[in-house]
């Protein structure tokens, strides 16, 4: 019998966490994505940096699964999960708008997906505790998303992600709406959330302090092609290329 996996492209190496092959976006006439490629290891925080409109954030949704290729797989520790729901992705996403429940309580907006997905109410229990403790979040789980600040309230929709023990954390610019001295505080929380999880963390900016202090690596983009992908201290020494050293060198 002819074995079909070796013509079907169901898997690729699987040392890669996330890889993206000739991903192609278009909005009607417009192509947001041509043909990009990105394979991101194991456990690496990687940053997608580039200004406002360059693809990033339709980047991010089509490896979370709310947006559909044009054209182009994207595969999830080797699994081909291009045409898989975003919830059997094993990925968990945070974006810059908290999208917290605003009648639940904190300990509710953590434990909600795990109720509607069926878990055991002691495991749910197990899974908010050990998030809250994480996040410093113990002593707000009975408020309510009105009684936070914008920092606690990021906490709280980083929390979200943490209770499901995806492998796969994607951020959607998650501290733009916040003041930069919470900025700063939290970008210290999210280095530390990534060496204590080890997950992968696919996080998206147009912040160069951000790139710079958080990545493994960092993707830079323009107008949805990688211009460079590089380690941070190669990135800000040895740009590739104008764009890269510009982009880099410029106030944010
Ligand atoms: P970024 O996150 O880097 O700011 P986006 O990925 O949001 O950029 O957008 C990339 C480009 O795609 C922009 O030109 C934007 O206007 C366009 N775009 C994004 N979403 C849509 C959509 N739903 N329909 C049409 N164009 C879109
Ligand atoms: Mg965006």
């Amino acid at each position: 019998m002819t074995d079909l996996s070796t013509f079907s492209p169901a898997s690729t190496d699987s040392k890669y966490s996330v890889s993206v092959r000739d991903l192609t976006l278009s909005f009607g006439s417009l192509t947001v994505l041509g043909n990009l490629n990105l394979d991101i290891h194991d456990g690496e925080f990687l940053v997608l940096l580039g200004s406002s409109g360059c693809g990033k954030s339709t980047l991010l949704n089509c490896i979370a699964g709310l947006l559909e290729p044009t054209d182009g797989q994207i595969f999830i520790n080797g699994r081909n999960v291009t045409w898989e729901e975003p919830k059997d992705r094993g990925i968990g996403m945070v974006f810059q708008s908290y999208a917290l429940y605003p009648q639940m309580t904190v300990e509710k907006n953590l434990s909600f997906g795990l109720r509607v997905a069926g878990m055991p109410k002691e495991d749910i229990a197990k899974r908010v505790a050990r998030a809250a403790a994480i996040l410093q979040i113990e002593p707000l789980l009975q408020r309510k998303p009105a009684a936070l600040s914008g920092g606690q309230r990021q906490r709280v929709a980083i929390g979200r992600a943490l209770v499901r023990d995806v492998d796969v954390f994607l951020f959607d610019e998650p501290l733009s709406n916040l003041d930069a001295k919470l900025r700063s505080e939290l970008r210290v929380e999210i280095k530390r959330l990534h060496q204590q999880l080890k997950n992968t963390m696919i996080y998206v900016t147009h912040d160069q302090i951000e790139a710079l202090t958080l990545a493994d690596r960092i993707a830079i983009m323009k107008s949805g092609v990688i211009q460079q992908l590089d380690d941070p201290v190669t990135i800000y020494n040895r740009p590739n290329n104008l764009f890269v050293a510009g982009f880099i060198g410029s106030p944010s």
